[in-house]
């Protein structure tokens, strides 16, 4: 393995039997992260031949049902591991509100080797392995983007994306300039809005989720 490898574990919205909800998981040498937990990411990592309990963290973009429903199974099935000495989630406050209903329908006494650690926009998290920075997407009031920074590799995540003003994308812009891989909702903005963004910040590769052929139904709020 190289500094970095990613697997799309679900690029849609609500499942289909072609496409589950949204998950990527970053394997680094060390360490394996998820960002996002869609309904079904415990099965899909079992599909990609990782574990649960490899799990460093879990890093929630915001609190929409597509993006966090699968954390009470994969949560579970990572801690049941004893060798996990503990499992990090990262989120937005109301991510974190929302999500921790869903992991308590499995709390059993080893969930006390789970973090739940809010974050918002422009904190800094550092690890032993990578380094991540938090920025607005402005989908949503709390929505956050990461920027994960790993041996010099750059890999900036957007989640959903909102863009009320010309003002989001300059900000969005200033975090993920120069990304290596930047990974775009196409559904909340269109393709070639997210290929501005990328454009402008001189990011490398730019990969697209959602879609208009899963197009969320109703506005969000
Ligand atoms: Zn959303």
């Amino acid at each position: 393995m190289g500094l970095c490898c990613g697997t799309f574990l679900g690029t849609g919205s609500v499942p289909t039997a072609e496409r589950n909800s949204q998950s990527i998981l970053l394997q680094f040498p060390e360490t394996s992260i998820i960002v996002d937990c869609g309904e079904g990411t415990q099965q899909q990592m079992l599909k990609a031949g990782a574990r649960c309990a490899d799990l460093d963290s879990v890093f929630l973009t915001h609190h929409h049902i597509d993006h966090i429903y699968g954390l009470g199974g994969v949560v579970y099935a990572a801690l049941l591991h004893t060798d996990l000495d503990r499992l990090a989630i990262y989120g937005p406050a109301l991510a974190l509100k929302k999500a921790r209903p869903l992991v308590a329908v499995g709390a059993t006494s080893f969930y006390d080797r789970l973090e739940w650690i809010e974050v918002a926009t422009r904190d800094v998290i550092r690890t032993p392995y990578f380094r991540c920075t938090c920025f607005a997407t402005f989908h949503t009031e709390t929505s956050l983007g990461y920027l994960f920074e790993v041996g010099g590799a750059k890999l900036a995540f957007l989640g959903d994306v909102g863009l009320p003003d010309p003002s989001a994308v300059e900000t969005i812009v200033s975090f993920v300039e120069d990304a290596d891989v930047l990974v775009s909702d196409a559904a909340h903005i269109s393709a070639v809005q997210a290929a501005r963004i990328a454009r402008r910040a001189r990011v490398k590769v730019l990969y697209l989720m959602q879609g208009l052929t899963n197009r969320m139904p109703t506005p969000c709020t």
